[in-house]
């Protein structure tokens, strides 16, 4: 079966210090209140800012069921491209993931189709797992061509990789309009496009990589909605942004799976 995430994108928040006290304020709640699921059937992963990855790995590094992620990475190997961080330094530091095509990252870094597949495949050569984020503006969603933009992020930044890179690809669907709006997609609709989304790698990889792929969702994930939204058949876990500063309420999404 595969796996279930609930991943924390803390964004650009959280200096050392302050990522450091969330950082134990979660780890300890999950020591004192495990979650009933193992690290084979749950990981937790800190989405954090590039300064904290190495101390975010160091503190948890006896934590099995958590791991690192850094947000972004380069497209370029190495080289002049001053205030850039590539994909071998995020490894580096002993993180083990990183998102790749945030939202944010699309509409402010102006990141294409053809970027993020270099930023893919980079993350793949250095032993990265991708946290590939796809998801439609509303008034794509209005002019009902959401289907259809996603998997065309999907095909033109992932459907190149051969199955066996694939099968380390995390998917999180996101709509953009849900992205710190406080405005959710409902179930129905993030089951929707996931299974969707799941149909389309099936057609391109087969079952056994479909049915192993896990796919999150992204968008006003809390304590209130997590357990609904989760318990959706295509719907493995979440990418949770702004709940994922507060630790209570990170570690109450944690325990709605
Ligand atoms: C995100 O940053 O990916 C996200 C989904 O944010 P939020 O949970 O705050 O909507």
């Amino acid at each position: 079966m595969r796996i279930k995430i609930a991943a924390g994108n803390w964004k650009m928040n959280t200096t050392l210090e302050e990522g450091r006290r969330l950082i134990n304020a979660i780890t300890e709640g999950l020591l004192n209140n495990p979650s009933p699921l193992s690290p084979n059937e749950l990981q937790v992963v800190f989405g954090v800012p590039f300064i904290t990855l190495e101390s975010a790995v160091d503190m948890t590094k006896e934590h099995k069921q958590i791991k690192i992620a850094a947000q972004n990475c380069c497209s370029e190997e190495k080289g002049a491209f001053t205030g850039e961080v590539s994909a071998a330094m995020i490894r580096s530091t002993g993180a083990q993931c990183v998102i790749i095509g945030h939202s944010e990252r699309r509409e402010y870094f102006n990141e294409s189709h053809a970027m993020l597949a270099k930023k893919v495949d980079v993350a793949l050569k250095n032993n990265l797992i991708p946290i590939f984020c796809c998801g439609e503006k509303l008034e794509i969603r209005h002019k009902n061509d959401h289907f259809d933009l996603v998997k065309k992020q999907i095909e033109e930044s992932l459907f190149h990789l051969n199955p066996d890179l694939f099968a380390h690809v995390v998917i999180a669907y996101e709509p953009v309009w849900a992205i710190g709006t406080g405005v959710t997609a409902t179930p129905q609709q993030a089951q929707e496009m996931h299974n969707v989304i799941r149909n389309f790698i099936n057609k391109r990889y087969g079952n056994s990589i479909s049915n192993s792929t896990t796919i999150l969702y992204g968008g006003s994930v809390n304590a209130g909605n997590a357990g609904e939204l989760f318990s959706q058949p295509d719907v493995d876990g979440g990418l949770i942004g702004g709940a994922s500063l507060k630790a209570d309420e990170f570690l109450k999404i944690i325990h709605s799976f």
